[in-house]
């Protein structure tokens, strides 16, 4: 046994590679492209290591070309949980008891694989399952990915290493258990990256889970489970179950050794799901930890000090990368009237501009969104503003599903800043811009933050110090990650720890320390050196 105290040094963020005309990678994932478009995977779960095939079939399809079918994949039901959950508390018997230097080595070797054997691999299922364009999904699959693992084992160091002090006369340690039962992973279609992380995280600090994965990212999924298994994490750590999520949790929340839920998807199934763990928890072991990072209704506020360029860049790519489905998309604007001449037309330009079409033609900028469901339900509110006197559509406002799930980005100017497309998630390409008066700006800050029940991620462009002060000040609550002239989507990892509260979560900064530390239940133990051996105290004494 090796007994060196050791720590992992500040990894490096895995490079981004530009996919541009004539590189390598861009040949090799084009090549990728057509290997996976050209067969159907069958997906199992995968329950003790053991692929389990229900012959209860559903299909995962291309977003952006919905006839062609990408896989068929199993569909879990009461007994494969119930299966999930026993091999997951045999597994982590064993699992919870290596070194964490030899877990930590475990995730860096899958962030190797990722980075290497699998890049194109988590690539183009990414690309191809989840209507990413190349570069949406190299950020994501590939970097992000890579980035969680070695800064999961970096922030694990910071853990382990703290140790309380120990004076003369005892020995003081403290111990960091992984929690005692299972924990429950239910992760989102939009992230590659974010489902890794809802697994490696909790898994890294010695716990075993049951992971219930989004039904549309089930093929990049599929292959991050074998990236895990080929890095060495051992049979049953991690037991994927694909299915419907209510029929999972249903048996999931019951069971005594459910131990925490980390998610990450809408509010309302994480408010969902924290209330049936409310009403089941008398019967749990142990008070469940819950994390969970959930909606957002992310705002740009301009000061008239900003740049027009700058600013509707930060419009243009906040709102409209990955067709608006990220939980930090830009979706409410706040413009100066003074600027709001000059923004409105380069805007509209711009947004009209975009080209949209299938992942494998590398000149699209916007790809499809996720399903049918999310299609009209976008469209539901491009309706609304349309027939509504509050609202006038500059740019986009139509759709067309018959192929794919394409929503044109749309640009809408609302006259009331409580129109519903200012204040509820839409998770689509819909970006709302309320214009002020320059003199309100302060009035402005105000409403902003009052808005929206979430607290996701916001931004200010100003050139003005006393203007960013104040943005800074009034909007302290409105967002968990603020940015200063920057759009409010594309946090780095270890280098903008991600997440927010209010309607947005418990705001535990996913690939931090904060999060890890939930997955750990540590155990003080204190040694007497020399106890004492009379029960009376000195002051007890008469004068
Ligand atoms: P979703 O809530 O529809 O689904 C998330 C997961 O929950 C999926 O795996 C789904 O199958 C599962 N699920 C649904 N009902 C369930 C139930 N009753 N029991 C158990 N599991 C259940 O979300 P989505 O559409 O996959 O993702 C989009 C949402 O995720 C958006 O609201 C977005 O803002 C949010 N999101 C947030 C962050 C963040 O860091 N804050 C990151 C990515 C996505």
């Amino acid at each position: 046994m090796n007994n060196a105290v050791f720590r992992f040094a500040v990894p490096r963020n895995e490079e981004t590679l530009s996919y541009a005309p004539g590189s390598v990678e861009r040949i090799e994932i084009k090549a990728e492209l057509d290997r996976q478009s050209s067969q159907k995977v069958e997906i199992p779960a995968i329950i003790g290591g053991r692929e389990v095939r229900t012959g209860r079939l559903g299909k995962v399809v291309m977003p952006h070309d919905h006839g062609h079918v990408l896989a068929n994949y199993h569909k879990s039901g009461q007994q494969e949980v119930a299966m999930a959950i026993e091999s997951a508390l045999k597994a982590k018997a064993e699992w919870s008891k290596f070194s964490w230097v030899d877990r930590a080595s475990v995730m860096l070797k899958a962030a190797e694989l990722i980075s290497k054997k699998y890049r194109h691999i988590v690539n183009a299922a990414t690309m191809l399952g989840q209507s990413k364009n190349a570069y949406q999904a190299e950020i994501d699959a590939a970097c992000e990915s890579a980035d969680f693992l070695r800064f999961g084992a970096y922030a694990a160091s910071y853990i382990y290493e703290w140790q309380p002090s120990s004076g003369g006369d005892c020995v003081n340690r403290v111990e960091y258990r992984p929690l005692e039962g299972f924990v429950f992973v239910v992760s989102p279609f939009n992230f590659t990256a974010t489902a890794l992380n809802l697994v490696a995280s909790v898994v890294l600090m010695g716990n075993a889970v049951v992971w219930k994965p989004a039904t549309t990212s089930l093929l990049s999924n599929y292959y991050l489970m074998k990236v895990f298994r080929e890095a060495g994490v051992p049979d049953g750590v991690i037991n994927f179950l694909p299915g419907k999520g209510s029929e999972i949790s249903e048996v999931v929340l019951k069971h005594p050794n459910f131990a925490g839920l980390h998610f990450t998807g809408s509010t309302d199934t994480f408010t969902g799901l924290w209330g049936k763990i409310g009403q089941n928890l008398a019967s749990y072991r142990n008070y469940p930890r819950i994390v969970g990072e959930t909606g957002g209704k992310d705002f740009v506020l301009a000061h008239p000090s900003a740049d027009v360029e700058e600013l509707v860049t930060a419009l243009v790519r906040g709102a409209f990368e990955y067709q608006g489905q990220k939980c930090s998309a830009a979706s409410r604007a706040y413009v100066p009237q003074s600027l709001w001449g000059r923004v409105r037309e380069l805007l509209v330009e711009w947004t009209e501009g975009l080209s949209m079409g299938d992942v494998r033609d590398f000149g699209n900028f916007v790809n499809a969104v996720i399903d049918e469901s999310s299609f009209d339900k976008i469209m539901g509110y491009i309706e609304r503003a349309k027939s509504s006197a509050d609202a006038e559509i500059l740019a986009g406002g139509f759709g067309d599903k018959s192929k794919g799930y394409f929503v044109r980005p749309t640009v809408i100017e609302v006259k009331d800043p409580h129109f519903v497309t200012m204040e509820e998630e839409i998770f689509g390409p819909v970006l709302s811009v309320y214009v002020y008066e320059d003199s309100a700006y302060e009035d402005v800050l105000r409403l902003c933050d009052e808005t929206s029940p979430y607290a996701l991620t916001g931004a200010v462009f100003a050139k003005d110090r006393d203007a960013i002060a104040k943005a800074y000040d009034t909007l302290r609550y409105a967002a968990g990650n603020f940015y200063i002239n920057d759009k409010p989507t594309g946090a780095v990892v270890g280098q903008q720890p991600f997440g927010g509260a209010r309607a947005s979560g418990t705001n535990d900064k996913a690939g931090t320390h904060f999060n890890l530390m939930r997955w750990v239940s540590p155990r003080t133990i204190k040694e007497n050196l020399l106890p004492p051996s009379h029960w009376s105290y000195p002051f007890l004494q008469s004068d």
